[in-house]
């Protein structure tokens, strides 16, 4: 089995950005990210990367108090995912989830683990990691 995995080391949240960026522009129609690490690691500054690079010029935040937030003014819809306040996974049937992760646009889902049993199969992982003997701005990505 290949893992097709990808590390990029990044030193500032520009960097950070420019890495989603770089996703956003060659993301196609039912890819499905989860994004994980820990608070503050750097995954809004990512999201927003991602949104750049698909042609979205409305400001992106964490969707807080929704599961999901729908962007469509870019190249392709974008499904910007935080199940972290779910309670029942049935909210998940709720809001359709399945139109957004099977349908024309890109998902990317925080907290993924909550809802493992829906992710599907072809999804790819992001994590992004700190490491402080690295530099306090230091952070690994790994896309796989
Ligand atoms: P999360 O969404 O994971 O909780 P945020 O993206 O909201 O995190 O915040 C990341 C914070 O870390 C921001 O304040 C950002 O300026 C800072 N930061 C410092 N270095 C980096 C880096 N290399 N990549 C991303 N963010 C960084
Ligand atoms: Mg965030």
């Amino acid at each position: 089995m290949s893992s097709h995995k990808k590390v990029i080391e990044t030193n500032s949240p520009e960097e950070t950005f420019e890495t989603g960026r770089q996703l956003g522009l060659s993301a196609k129609p039912g890819d499905i990210y989860t994004l994980s690490g820990d608070l503050g690691v750097g995954k809004t500054v990512f999201t927003q990367g991602v949104a750049a690079g698909l042609g979205i010029r409305e400001h992106v935040s964490s969707p807080t108090f929704t599961i999901v937030q729908v962007y469509e003014e870019g190249r392709i819809p974008f499904y910007h995912f935080d199940v972290y306040r779910i309670g029942d996974i049935e909210e998940m049937d709720e809001i359709g989830y399945e139109d957004y992760f099977f349908g024309e646009g890109i998902s990317i889902i925080e907290w993924a683990e909550l809802i493992a049993e829906l992710i599907p199969e072809q999804a790819k992982s992001i994590i992004i990691e700190k490491n402080l003997e690295k530099g306090f701005d230091y952070r690994k990505i790994i896309i796989e």
